[in-house]
């Protein structure tokens, strides 16, 4: 850059070219308080996720993880703080949040839990076709489409016309995220989504959590396969005692824990 003359005299006025103003992150959490019956279970937990950004949470049961990630998207209702979306709060009143805000707020975080919940008595196609014709109005014909992609995205289309109680618990979890997919969202959230799996099954859930990760989908992560964390996150933030202990990149927390709370757990879980 040419060193101009008129702005020399001022040496506070900074002659580089202006920072841009940081991103608005997709997502942010400020200083979510929750309590149940009076019991503080996450301390004013502040984060920020940008676009296609993948977080893993990690940390001891009971740490609050579950309860974080169920605060996005409004399984639970902050006992105070915000939830943004796009530098917007989701939701008017943090506290009371109207149907309508739950419905926006649902159709952009979808969420994938440890159970599947899946119809039984509605097969593979019916059960990943069914929410999108409640939810967005989608014709029959649309959403079986729709279904159809999805379910050839995490290799089931062979299974569409299953009951889900044929497949195995790693294709019913695969199914789950297509269920969810389906509906568009633009925030993915996973609660331990291969803790009821076995090792192998487990490996086809990640498999297709790590492609949708590499297509850019915004993801939070609660997860107990710590080699997933440490391999796909771009972000690993370590909980415990409903507070965020640390974070930061991957091979930093895994690598080098800065606290003595992380370096304990990451001792204890390693080392099973
Ligand atoms: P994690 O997912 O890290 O294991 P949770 O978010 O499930 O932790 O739980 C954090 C704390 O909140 C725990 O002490 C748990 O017992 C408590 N808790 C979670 N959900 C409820 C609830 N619905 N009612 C009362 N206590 C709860
Ligand atoms: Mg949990």
């Amino acid at each position: 850059m040419p060193v101009t003359t008129e702005k020399k005299a001022d040496p506070v006025v900074n002659n580089s070219a202006p920072t841009p103003a940081p991103p608005t992150p997709q997502l942010e959490l400020r200083d979510i308080h929750k309590e149940f019956n009076g019991v503080t279970v996450l301390k004013d937990v502040s984060v920020q996720v940008a676009h296609g950004e993948v977080v893993a949470f990690i940390g001891p049961s009971g740490a609050g993880k579950s309860t974080l990630l169920r605060c996005v998207n409004y399984l639970e209702v902050p006992s105070s703080g915000e939830l943004l979306l796009e530098g917007k709060p989701a939701v008017a009143v943090a506290s009371k949040p109207t149907r309508q805000e739950l419905i926006a707020l649902r159709r952009q975080v979808g969420m994938v839990f440890q159970g599947f919940n899946l119809f039984p008595h509605l097969s593979v196609l019916r059960n990943v076709a069914l929410p999108q014709e409640r939810v967005l109005g989608r014709s029959k014909a649309e959403a079986e489409t729709r279904a159809m992609e999805l379910l050839e995205r995490v290799g089931l289309a062979n299974k569409a016309d299953a009951r889900p109680t044929r497949c195995s618990g790693g294709q019913q979890q695969r199914i789950a995220i297509a269920r969810a997919l389906a509906l568009d969202p633009s925030v993915m959230l996973f609660d331990e989504p291969t803790s009821a799996l076995d090792p192998e099954l487990g490996g086809e859930v990640l498999a297709v959590m790590q492609e949708l990760a590499s297509i850019g989908m915004t993801m939070l992560v609660v997860t107990h396969e710590m080699s997933f964390a440490r391999r796909v996150s771009n972000r690993t933030v370590f909980m415990a005692d409903g507070a965020i202990v640390e974070q930061g990149p991957p091979e930093q927390v895994f690598g080098a824990p800065q606290h003595q709370r992380t370096q304990r757990f990451l001792e204890a879980v390693l080392e099973r």
